[in-house]
């Protein structure tokens, strides 16, 4: 422990800080625009894009083999695409490798003025 200097316990500090921004900046902006959205009357969902991104795949039409089973690296979770390769993923079964499903939301507002 003594061979730990103050140098590297702010680095450690400042590491730990530009983490947690990391991680909190995906939340506050989805707030702000979610709460854009319903200003505009806009779609919360999807934006009036009528698309939802897959949550399985995120968007990208393939997954990797071990993230079907649960297993996905944490660390993608944390950066996305950081740390993606083509090499071993597979197309996802979620959205049949479109990335994207028909926002349910649009859908239902679209669908209930029809007889369907
Ligand atoms: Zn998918
Ligand atoms: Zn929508």
């Amino acid at each position: 422990m003594e061979n730990i200097t103050a140098s590297e316990i702010a680095g450690l500090g400042v590491g730990t800080f530009l983490l947690c921004a990391t991680i909190a900046a995906p939340k506050v902006d989805s707030f702000i625009s979610s709460s854009q959205r319903s200003s505009l009357k806009m779609c919360n969902r999807c934006g009036d894009v009528k698309l939802i991104a897959c949550k399985k795949c995120k968007g990208s039409g393939a997954v990797k083999p071990g993230g079907l089973f649960g297993l996905s690296n944490p660390m993608e979770d944390l950066f996305p695409g950081r740390f993606e390769s083509n090499e071993g993923s597979i197309s996802c079964v979620n959205c049949g490798a479109k990335g994207h499903f028909p926002c349910p939301q649009c859908y239902q507002s679209s669908s209930s003025s029809s007889e369907q």
